[in-house]
């Protein structure tokens, strides 16, 4: 049998990466000591996990594929990783499964990966363990087409029996795996939105929307989650905040399930190397639907957001 396309290679071993990552994101909170360093201000935090799993993804990836473009959210040096933090396995079940025909061409250098490698830092900070995730997005020719998310904490509040932790990945074309696809129930109108990034934009933007509810969680992986497993009908957040690397794995999860994410405006979100970080104008996104939370925006809301 001929190898396994590069696509499938690397979400496999991307696969791997995460699962490393998430044990990395326990072992510090176990540790007891997070290492906090505040970035921007109090709201924008960074931890010792955030700095050993973005060592971790990036140099375990780099290693077995030079010429992609691999672009974390940490800051830090890429040289001096530990060989303790490089992980060099993959996941066998994925290898086997056949790449989407228009992804088999693709070579090394065509590749971007964006790593969040702990999106909902202040709620990891905050005891709110299960809104954590580990984010790897893959892009090829501008588009998000695969991802991998890892849940460190998912089940942890199931009782001892229940296996710690999950890992979903998804290929545009191909499908999306490891939690069970659901609806949101219909007709009603469940909002999802930041808890520790809020402004009067975001609430005015909601408010617009006259929700039967609103979910307020960290992370934009954990968000997208509640989306997939119809937790929550869209998820709206009208405010500068999220970057590429917080929306490049939902994406091409959400995408490979039948959903839409764009930005408050309807602009779709681009992820070549050369592209702006921030996501200035919001995120709006929905497994279904997505026109009807799309069309009642107010332009005054749209007006108000930059791209
Ligand atoms: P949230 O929904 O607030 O958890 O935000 C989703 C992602 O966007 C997280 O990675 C946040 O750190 C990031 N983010 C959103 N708003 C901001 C902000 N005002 N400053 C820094 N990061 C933000
Ligand atoms: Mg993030
Ligand atoms: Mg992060």
């Amino acid at each position: 049998m001929a190898s396994p396309a590069l696509l499938m290679r690397v979400v496999a071993s991307a696969y791997s990466v995460a699962e490393k990552a998430a044990t990395i994101v326990r072992n510090v909170m176990s540790a007891g000591d997070l290492g906090i360093v505040e970035k921007a201000g109090p709201n924008d935090l960074q931890t010792e996990a955030d700095r050993l799993v973005q060592m971790s993804i990036c140099a375990s990836l780099a290693r077995k594929f030079p010429k992609v473009t691999i672009i974390g959210e940490e800051e830090l040096p890429t040289d001096d990783v530990t060989e303790d933090l490089i992980e060099d396995g993959h996941c066998e079940e994925i290898l086997k499964k056949p790449c989407p025909a228009q992804y088999t061409g693709i070579k090394e250098e065509e590749l971007v990966i964006w790593v969040d490698p702990l999106d909902g830092t202040k709620e990891y900070t905050e005891g709110l363990l299960d809104h954590v995730t580990v984010l790897i997005g893959i892009a090829y020719g501008g588009k998000a087409i695969a991802g991998v998310i890892n849940q460190p904490y998912y089940n942890y509040e199931a009782g001892a029996n229940a296996v710690l932790g999950r890992t979903i990945w998804g290929v545009l074309g191909m499908g999306a795996f490891g939690f069970q696809l659901t609806e949101a129930p219909a007709g009603k109108h469940i909002v999802v939105t930041t808890r520790s990034h809020s402004s009067a934009l975001v609430n005015e933007c909601i408010t617009a929307l006259n929700p039967d509810q609103v979910i307020r969680v960290g992370g934009a992986g954990n968000k997208i989650i509640q989306l997939i497993e119809g937790k929550a009908s869209a998820y709206v957040f009208a405010s500068p905040g999220c970057k590429k690397w917080d929306t490049c794995a939902p994406e091409a999860i959400l995408h490979a399930v039948g959903g839409k994410i764009t930005d408050i405006r309807g602009n779709s979100f681009q992820y070549n190397k050369e592209v702006k970080h921030m996501n200035s104008a919001g995120v709006l996104a929905t497994l279904r639907n997505y026109d009807y939370y799309a069309s009642r925006i107010p332009n005054t809301v749209k007006e108000s957001l930059v791209p």
